[in-house]
């Protein structure tokens, strides 16, 4: 669903009674370049989109907490007392939203009791990160509500905290970082080393170009499998190499790593350490020659994913192809892997072409007609319109 702030203001009656105290938004985003850098301390280059999740949110007396989606419209509101939350204690999508509040409180800041409406834009599943929508949009209406002052940067973290620990997915800064430091024609330019970040111009719209989004529908999952292995793969090539995370190997370095390593070891390396010097580029190449000039980039990391890190699929490869074929800039695989969305950037024009190539491919190779949207840089978290 994607109601009007009205709509869910009533929604929201509908389901608690009594008028929500203030709708607040957070976007989904997508990552333009810099893909399982994140949990490594390095680079990553993602901006908020158009699309996003809202809160309508009303403090209530006492300690319970009463969560409800639109998504869901016939189940009762989940209600827990903040005071019997403890890690992992929430299963189902309310691990996210309560998830949140239990953060902001292990993180010294007591949250009032509230009844929280979620309604949501961003596609589930399609590795545009509404899980930190979620988090984002419950994060900023706790803290206004809360009155509580926590830095954005700071959100950023509670949010990550809710999903490592009360979903108990193992994912790293970077989504609740774009969702919440996002700005309209910006991508940002994060270090997840230093938690410091940096808006980089992408006037997509300016320079005459689209990003378009292809969700291959195949389902990721985070917390199982594939993802989770990686990063053990790279914490112990981290390990064999003495550093304390891929981020402090440079190219340099890789000859030593194949020789020290065994081969898959040294593959899923060498991909997290060119990767980060793919993004460093992207935003020299942003602040200097443009957006156009990103499709080398793109297509290069999309490579590095299949080949090094081979967290690609039939789907996201079979989208990629199309769209180079198809006269894209520039194409890869975004998210986690597995599933989830390819991203090709395109000059307007050529934007058709593309999307009736891919769904030619997919309808040829027997796969699910793809989901194919365009997406623009947006604003960050922040109270609703
Ligand atoms: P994504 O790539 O979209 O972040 P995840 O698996 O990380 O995929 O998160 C998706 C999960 O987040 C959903 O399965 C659901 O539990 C929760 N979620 C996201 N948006 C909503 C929403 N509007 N209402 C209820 N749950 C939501
Ligand atoms: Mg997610």
């Amino acid at each position: 669903m994607n109601s009007t702030p009205a709509k869910l203001a009533e929604a929201f009656t509908e389901r608690f009674g009594g008028e929500p105290d203030g709708l607040w938004s957070a976007p989904g985003r997508v990552n333009v370049i810099g893909e399982h850098t994140d949990y490594n301390d390095g680079f990553v280059l993602p901006f908020a989109i158009k699309h996003s999740t809202t809160v309508a949110a009303a403090v209530r007396r006492g300690r319970t907490v009463r969560v409800a989606s639109t998504f869901a419209p016939h189940d009762e509101p989940v209600a827990v007392d903040l005071d019997n939350l403890s890690e992992g204690s929430v299963q189902g999508w309310a691990a996210y939203p309560l998830g949140v509040l239990w953060a902001l409180e292990q993180s010294g800041h007591r949250c009032p009791g509230m009844d929280l409406l979620v309604d949501s834009s961003v596609p589930v599943g399609a590795g545009l990160s509404s899980s930190a929508a979620l988090e984002c949009a419950v994060a900023v209406a706790a803290n206004d509500l809360s009155r509580a002052g926590v830095s954005r940067r700071e959100l950023a973290v509670v949010g990550q905290m809710a999903e490592n620990r009360m979903v108990g997915a193992p994912t790293g800064i970077m989504d609740q970082s774009a969702s919440l430091l996002g700005e309209e024609g910006h991508a940002v330019f994060l270090d997840c080393r230093s938690g410091e970040s940096r808006l980089v111009p992408l006037d997509l719209e300016g320079a005459g170009l689209e990003l378009l989004v292809i969700d291959t529908r195949v389902s990721h999952s985070h917390s199982t499998g594939g993802y989770a292995a990686r990063r053990r793969s790279c914490e112990q090539g981290a390990e064999a190499m003495g550093v304390p995370a891929l981020r402090d190997l440079s190219v340099e370095d890789l000859a030593q790593a194949e020789r020290l390593l065994d081969d898959e070891t040294f593959r899923r390396i060498r991909h997290v350490v060119t990767e980060n010097v793919r993004v460093e580029e992207a935003v020299a190449v942003l602040t200097g020659r443009g957006p156009a000039e990103l499709g080398p980039l793109l297509t290069a990391s999309h490579a590095s994913m299949r080949d090094d890190f081979e967290i690609s699929c039939a789907e996201l490869d079979a989208a990629v192809e199309a769209s180079l074929s198809a006269g894209a800039l520039g194409a890869r695989m975004t998210g986690g892997g597995f599933g989830g969305s390819a991203i090709a950037l395109a000059r307007a024009e050529d934007v058709p072409g593309i999307r009736a190539a891919v769904e030619q491919a997919f309808s040829a190779a027997g796969f699910r007609s793809p989901a194919i949207f365009s997406v623009l840089p947006g604003d960050g978290a922040g109270p609703a319109a």
